[in-house]
């Protein structure tokens, strides 16, 4: 169990993670309500004209395997860097009108999300895992656990 469960560990370990992925000079929030889609491990919220960031876990976040929990980290605070790429959209949306703006909206979405996975995905790997909770006694680790 990631940092035996205490949630009040996460936002620490943000800021570390934070501070080794270019982001010292962000506020980095960790939100009390889940991600907006309960299906993600992780959402953010960057807001607008500030360098701050929300991110909201799964309820489950303790229950992630630390490498996948880094990645999550990593993959959200990268957010941090790109999402502003969307808001001059939000200026010509009237503009431009709902038929043009929507597509081209969410085009701007999946590529950033396209991007920010890949290097995620890869950057992550350099960074410090959370904190693991040591094992109940008698219970078998994770290299002694056999796999098929
Ligand atoms: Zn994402």
């Amino acid at each position: 169990m990631i940092f035996d469960g205490d949630r009040d560990r996460i936002a620490p370990y943000l800021r570390e993670l934070a501070d080794l992925v270019g982001l010292r000079d962000w506020r980095i929030l960790v939100s009390d309500d889940p991600p907006e889609h309960p299906e993600h491990a992780a959402s953010v919220d960057v807001r607008y004209g500030l360098k701050v960031a929300v991110i909201s876990f799964h309820p489950q976040w303790a229950e992630s395997d630390p490498e996948q929990f880094r990645n999550t980290c990593c993959h959200e605070l990268l957010h941090a860097h790109v999402n502003h790429v969307r808001w001059p959209l939000n200026n010509v949306a009237e503009l431009v009108g709902k038929a043009i703006y929507d597509p081209l909206y969410q085009s701007v979405t999946d590529y950033i999300e396209y991007a920010v996975d890949a290097i995620a995905t890869e950057w992550a790997k350099t960074l410090p895992l959370p904190v693991m909770a040591p094992p109940f006694p008698g219970k078998k680790t994770r290299k002694e656990v056999k796999t098929s």
